[in-house]
C-alpha cells in the first residue's frame, strides 16, 4: 500500500464529469476535496448524482472526463491500488450467500491482505459492533435485510482502511442497528479514518460529519461545516404551528431571526399549537434545493 498519512489530503476530484451511455449526465464538473480524518456526508434528493459520484470514487465507474486521487494516487490510471486504500460495501453480486457470516467476514479481511490471527480477530470484534454475533453461524443468504446490511458495512471496515466510502450504509436499517452502525462509525472517525458516506438521514449527517455536501442535479451546490451551512440561513428559529380548527392540517411554518420575534408573532395570532426549534439540517436543506430549483426555474 502506498498511504502515507502525511499527505494531508485524502481524496482529491476535480472537473468530474459522468455522462451514462443513454445521455443522462448524472455527475456534471464536480470538484472535491476532502482532508485526511474528515468525515464528509453526501446529501441530495433522488437521482441527484450521489450514487453515480461515489461509485466513481470507489473505481467501480470510469469518469468520461476528470481527475480523481486517492492519497495522491490517481485512480483511474491505477484504480487496483486506489482501491486498496479504501473499504467499500461491495456490490450485491459480490457477496458469497452460502458462505456463513462469520466465513464471509474472515475471508475477506484474508483478500484484504490480512493474515489468519488478524483476519480471525477483525472479525471477532465486528460481529461483536454489528450486533451479529447471534448470526455467525448462519449463512449470507438467509439474513434479513437488516443483518444483510450491517454484513456490508462490516466487509467494507475489514483490514482498517484509512479510507471509507459508504452509500447510503443505513438505508432500511431499524432505529437500533441504525445506533449500532453510528457507533461504530464514531470509532473509526476518532480514530482517524477518512469516511464518506451518503445519507437521507439528516440526524444522521448532523451526528457523524465535520462535511456536509450537498449535491443536486449532479453538482455540489453547497458543502460546508455544518455552522457554515447553517450560517447561509440566516433565520435561527422555526415555528411550525396549526391554526386549522377540528381537520387535519399540514403545519404551518415560518422562520424568524430571533426569538422574541417568533415569541411576538405566537402572541399577535393566538396560536395555542405550536413547535418552535432553532433551525435544522433539513431547513437548510430544504431551502438549499430550493433556491436551486428557483434559480433553474429563472433560467427557463
Ligand atoms: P442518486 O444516488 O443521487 O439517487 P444516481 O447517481 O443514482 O443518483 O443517478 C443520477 C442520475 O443518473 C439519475 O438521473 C439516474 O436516473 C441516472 N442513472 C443512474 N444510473 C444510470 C445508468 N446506469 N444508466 C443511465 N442513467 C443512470
Amino acid at each position: 500500500m502506498s498511504f502515507s498519512p502525511e499527505k494531508k489530503i485524502a481524496v482529491h476530484v476535480n472537473k468530474l464529469f459522468k455522462r451514462y451511455k443513454n445521455g443522462t449526465e448524472a455527475t456534471s464538473g464536480i470538484d472535491f476535496t476532502v482532508n485526511c480524518g474528515e468525515c464528509v456526508a453526501v446529501l441530495g434528493p433522488n437521482g441527484a448524482g450521489k450514487t453515480t459520484f461515489l461509485r466513481q470514487l470507489t473505481t467501480e465507474l470510469k469518469p468520461t472526463s476528470g481527475a480523481i486521487e486517492i492519497f495522491g494516487v490517481n485512480a483511474i490510471v491505477q484504480p487496483n491500488k486506489a482501491k486498496h486504500l479504501m473499504g467499500v460495501t461491495p456490490q450485491e453480486a459480490g457477496v458469497f450467500e452460502t458462505l456463513t457470516v462469520r466465513e464471509h467476514l474472515e475471508l475477506f479481511g484474508k483478500l484484504k491482505g490480512l493474515d489468519k490471527k488478524s483476519a480471525r480477530d477483525q472479525t471477532q470484534e465486528l460481529l461483536k459492533n454489528l450486533e451479529l454475533e447471534n448470526e455467525e453461524k448462519k449463512r449470507v443468504g438467509e439474513l434479513s435485510g437488516g443483518q444483510r446490511r450491517r454484513i456490508l458495512i462490516g466487509l467494507a471496515f475489514l483490514g482498517n482502511p484509512p479510507l471509507l466510502i459508504l452509500d447510503e450504509p443505513t438505508t432500511g436499517l431499524d432505529p437500533q442497528s441504525r445506533r449500532t452502525v453510528w457507533l461504530l462509525l464514531k470509532q473509526i472517525i476518532v480514530a482517524g479514518t477518512t469516511v464518506i458516506f451518503s445519507t437521507h438521514y439528516l440526524e444522521e449527517a448532523e451526528q457523524l460529519c465535520d462535511r456536509i455536501a450537498f449535491i443536486n442535479a449532479g453538482k455540489i451546490i453547497a458543502d460546508g461545516t455544518l455552522q457554515e451551512l447553517r450560517a447561509r440561513f440566516p433565520d435561527r428559529y422555526r415555528l411550525s404551528y396549526l391554526n386549522g380548527k377540528g381537520q387535519i392540517a399540514m403545519p404551518h411554518i415560518e422562520f424568524f431571526a430571533d426569538f422574541a420575534a417568533a415569541r411576538e408573532f405566537i402572541g399577535a395570532k393566538e396560536i395555542s399549537e405550536y413547535q418552535l426549534a432553532t433551525t435544522s439540517l433539513e431547513d437548510v436543506y430544504f431551502s438549499l434545493i430550493g433556491e436551486r430549483l428557483q434559480v433553474e426555474e429563472d433560467k427557463k
